[in-house]
């Protein structure tokens, strides 16, 4: 007999600090799919879903689709938004009658209004409907803050290995693998996480370059090899959440007899987090450039073919910032930039105003800056209506192929010399549609802006001459001394003198 597989997804990464809650519109612009409907969305896509579909298929299991819901990175999720989606997954499971398995796709570091570890408690709550024995795993984002709670009552948890994300479709079939041995007999396997007195660490997880982070995973992946041992995962934390469990963490999927080897690997992978903690440090401070670094590159002469890219790191949407702030559009235009793109100005309004104006007409705006005029305030200008469309693409990759992003109805508005792609849903920009599907061939242009810290990469820097992440004030601050942590961890490093990373250590 068949067996009988629950699938469901629920990811948010929550930036406590932001003013803005999360809400069920957030999530039904990004996406807030019932059951069976996942199929049709997901089969073929490159994400975490796709690879539990194509799973699957693989095994011969009967799959109960239960819902998948995502929404852009913003503040806590409403109590009503948080208990509608939660209860869609328990329901679906209570329902289901007997199941044999549980496949998650969540982040890790979802927050909302009455839990401080949402993904624990929502593991803890299917734990109790289908028992101490099902074979449960979930997937993360190597941003997860990640809770000895998940690790209790999950078996496995299996984070993503690449920073830029292009690897949720593998970590769910390697999740769904480790099901099906569970489910032959062939494993048994059980899940320690262990988390150091440390806000950050393992360089944030970027993996585009020689480092830290894949000196950490590339001894992960031999860890794998070893028997007993089932997955090795390295979160690396998410900084903006003023909660107990923010920062880098240890999860290992284990078999029962090898506990201690689990541990030992925990421990070995933390020692080296915090003998390189100073690299994490040095790579925030000299990451980040000024906006006049930024329209200094704009302006100087070049041979090289192809694009400067602006990142707006600290504005990044995909981190909880607003995508609204306006000084590096102020900053190009005050400085006559021509042939540039910005990609994206979140402004519901003036999409409206430009909506109703039409392409080819001439409008004032007052573009941008509405969220927190302390981060910038809105551009007053003239600007020509380019063109309207919904604003919904498809990704092309490498991060998200084949999946649908919809940034909502979306106007190009030129000032000056700038387009400027205006949208009414907040999306990080990780893919060149965001310019291309709105007539921009990102590749002809002298300058882009996007609103990204490092996911753009996979896209941008195969076409980009030159990248300069530049620190516009935005919420997403590479500054830590600004956020003001109330029930934080203490005491921590680098907040704290903390001489030892299990300084209060959980395990
Ligand atoms: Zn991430």
């Amino acid at each position: 007999m068949a067996y009988r597989v629950l699938i469901a997804q629920f990811m948010h990464e929550t930036n406590t600090f932001s003013k803005l809650k999360t809400t069920l519109d957030d999530y039904r612009r990004r996406w807030l799919i019932d059951g069976e409907e996942m199929v049709p969305r997901f089969k073929g896509t490159r994400n975490e879903v796709g690879g539990y579909i194509d799973s699957a298929d693989k095994y011969g299991w009967t799959p109960v689709y239960a819902a998948a819901a995502n929404a852009t990175p913003s503040g806590a999720l409403t109590r009503e938004t948080w208990e509608t989606i939660r209860d869609k997954i328990l329901d679906a499971a209570k329902k289901a009658g007997k199941l044999d398995a549980v496949c998650l796709s969540l982040h890790g570091a979802m927050v909302t209004e009455t839990e401080d570890d949402a993904e624990g408690a929502l593991l803890e709550a299917l734990r109790r409907i289908v028992g101490p024995d099902v074979p449960m795993v979930a997937t993360l984002d190597l941003h997860a803050n990640a809770t000895v709670k998940m690790a209790k009552n999950a078996n496995a948890l299996v984070s993503f290995r690449t920073y830029p994300h292009i690897d949720g479709y593998e970590r769910a079939v390697q999740a769904a693998a480790l099901v099906q041995e569970a489910l032959t007999g062939k494993k048994k396997p059980r899940c320690l996480l262990s988390q150091p007195a440390m806000l950050e660490g393992a360089d944030h997880g970027r993996t585009t370059q020689p480092g830290e982070m894949r000196d950490l995973l590339a001894k992960a992946d031999v860890y794998e090899k070893e028997p007993g041992i089932n997955v090795v995962s390295i979160q690396v934390g998410f900084t903006w959440s003023d909660i107990p469990y923010t920062g880098p963490s240890i999860a290992v999927s284990h078999e029962p007899e090898a506990a201690g080897r689990a541990g030992e690997i925990c421990r070995a992978l933390i020692d080296e987090i915090w003998r390189r903690r100073d690299e994490t440090l040095s790579a925030r401070k000299n990451g980040y450039r000024s906006v006049a670094d930024g329209i200094a590159a704009a302006r100087a002469k070049t041979d090289k073919q192809g694009p400067l890219v602006l990142a707006d790191g600290t504005d990044n949407p995909g981190g909880g910032g607003y995508n609204d702030t306006t000084p590096v559009l102020r900053a190009l235009l005050d400085a006559g930039i021509r042939n540039a793109a910005v990609g994206t100005i979140y402004d519901p309004d003036t999409v409206q105003q430009a909506m109703k104006a039409g392409v080819g007409a001439e409008i004032d705006v007052e573009l941008g800056g509405h969220t927190d005029e302390s981060m910038g305030k809105p551009v007053k200008a003239k600007a020509v209506v380019k063109m309207l469309s919904d604003g919904v693409f498809r990704n092309d990759g490498p991060m998200n192929a084949g999946v649908e992003s919809n940034m909502g109805p979306t106007a190009v508005l030129r000032i000056g010399g700038i387009d400027v792609v205006t949208i009414s849903n907040r999306i990080q920009t990780i893919d060149l549609q965001t310019f291309l599907s709105q007539g921009i061939d990102p590749r002809a242009r002298d300058v882009l802006v996007v609103k990204s810290v490092q996911h753009f990469r996979a896209a941008y820097a195969p076409i980009a001459r030159e990248i300069v992440l530049v620190d516009s004030g935005g919420i997403c601050s590479p500054d830590i001394s600004r956020l003001k942590f109330r029930k934080l961890r203490r005491p921590i490093w680098p907040l704290d003198g903390v001489n030892d990373p299990y300084a209060g250590a959980r395990a």
